[in-house]
């Protein structure tokens, strides 16, 4: 027997089933047309900016990095929630723009953006978060073309990390970002050729649910950026601190306090250097404001025994839910929360895996879980399937094809 994650609060069963925004999820998987289906609770994804908002210091701009879910109707709801959206492609600006995101509270980082996908940030009047002093000259250059006057920042590539991180971008030798002693010629340059500027991005890392390393991490962006500023003899206009806030995946994770991070803040905003003291402050933030928010439903098409283990078979699969199969940068698989769906209110009673459809034994959604016994029909659903299922999963492998999508 191998534990599962723990479920995320403000899931309950109606009549015996999981319920997502008060509809149970035979109902919702008949309004979709059938499984595999995402299905997004509105409701929590208020609820988690709510308490986010509470939680941070009033000043502080929140950012949705929208390569966690870029589904168009919770884009859409993003946009009323949040302050500005983080992208990283020609592909996001569109979906970003359609969205209704003014340009201006849009940002685009990203280490490899083509002449075309600059031109059109450019045009558009997004701001480009440069990686590189090749991009900034390019940038330049086609503002110049184009009689735009482009909005420019800096990624800074810090020479410490999120400790705790999930993914590290940050520290050392990285494709992302310049050499934080590299930065302030190239923003002097950047003013001096009469851009627009608009500061640093300072990004370092991912999923992290220590308090205490976050806070420590935002320390040492704000000294950082200060730092920075002063070298470029210019005020600092913007600071994207980045983000790396982690939601629990996994048995014995904890919840991220996010009240002791913005306590912590608080304190920062309340004694800035005078180099930051006009600065606007934002955090990007993905998986923290819709991964919890997600759930991924499939069916089961076939139960089977193998040498004593048994097997649920549904017709999802690692094609949908790679992370959630281990293989979405973890070293040791471990199981995601997850459940009956149509008998979430039954005690389990004998240990199961459930796998996907696909010929391949990677494709394995929950192994050797303790559930409620379960037969050719039921629902299964998977949990924290809101940020990196849909958006960071190989659909076309096998010719699945993508699943249903559905915010309610
Ligand atoms: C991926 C990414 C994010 C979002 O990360 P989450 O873990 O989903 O919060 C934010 N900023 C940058 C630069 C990223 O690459």
């Amino acid at each position: 027997m191998k534990p599962l994650g723990p479920i995320p609060d403000g899931f309950a069963a109606i009549e015996g089933e999981l319920a997502i925004g008060g509809r149970k999820c035979s109902a919702l998987v008949e309004a979709a047309g059938g499984t595999p289906l995402f299905v997004y609770s509105a409701d929590r994804i208020r609820q988690r900016m709510a308490e986010l908002r509470a939680a941070m210091p009033q000043q502080l701009r929140i950012h949705y990095a929208m390569k966690a879910n870029a589904y168009a109707s919770l884009l859409e709801l993003m946009g009323t929630l949040v302050d500005g959206f983080d992208i990283a492609s020609q592909g996001e600006l569109a979906m970003a723009l359609a969205a209704g995101l003014p340009a201006d509270r849009v940002s685009f980082a990203g280490p490899g953006k083509r002449d075309s996908e600059l031109t059109a940030a450019i045009v558009a009047g997004v701001t480009l978060n440069l990686e590189s002093e090749n991009e900034a000259r390019r940038a330049l250059e086609i503002g110049e073309r184009h009689g735009v006057t482009p909005r420019l920042a800096i990624r800074v590539n810090p020479d410490f990390e999120l400790r705790g991180s999930g993914m590290k971008m940050g520290g050392g030798a990285k494709p992302f970002g310049l050499d934080a002693e590299r930065v302030a010629p190239l923003a002097r340059e950047i003013i001096a050729a009469r851009a627009e500027w608009r500061g640093f991005h300072i990004f370092t890392g991912s999923q992290a649910l220590d308090s205490g390393a976050i806070a420590e991490t935002q320390a040492n962006v704000l000294n950082l950026a200060a730092e920075l500023a002063e070298a470029t003899d210019h005020p600092l206009p913007r600071l994207n601190m980045g983000g790396g806030f982690g939601i629990p995946y996994f048995n014995g994770d904890q919840p991220l306090d996010v009240t002791a991070v913005g306590a912590a803040l608080s304190e920062r905003f309340a004694a800035l250097p005078d180099a930051l003291a006009s600065t606007e402050f934002a955090i990007e933030l993905g998986r923290y404001l819709v991964g919890e928010a997600g759930v991924y439903l499939t069916r089961i098409v076939d139960r089977k025994e193998s040498h004593g283990a048994t097997f649920l078979i549904t017709d999802g699969g690692l094609h949908h839910q790679l992370a959630a199969s281990g293989n979405f940068g973890t070293v040791v698989r471990r199981n995601y929360p997850a459940a009956i769906a149509s008998k979430f209110a039954e005690p389990p009673s004998e240990e199961a895996s459930v796998v996907g459809c696909l010929c391949t034994p990677l494709d394995r959604l929950a192994d050797q879980a303790l559930l409620p016994r379960a037969d050719v029909g039921d629902l299964v659903a998977i949990f924290c399937a809101g940020a990196y299922g849909a958006s960071a999963s190989p659909s076309a492998f096998l010719g699945q094809g993508p699943a249903r999508e559905m915010l309610v």
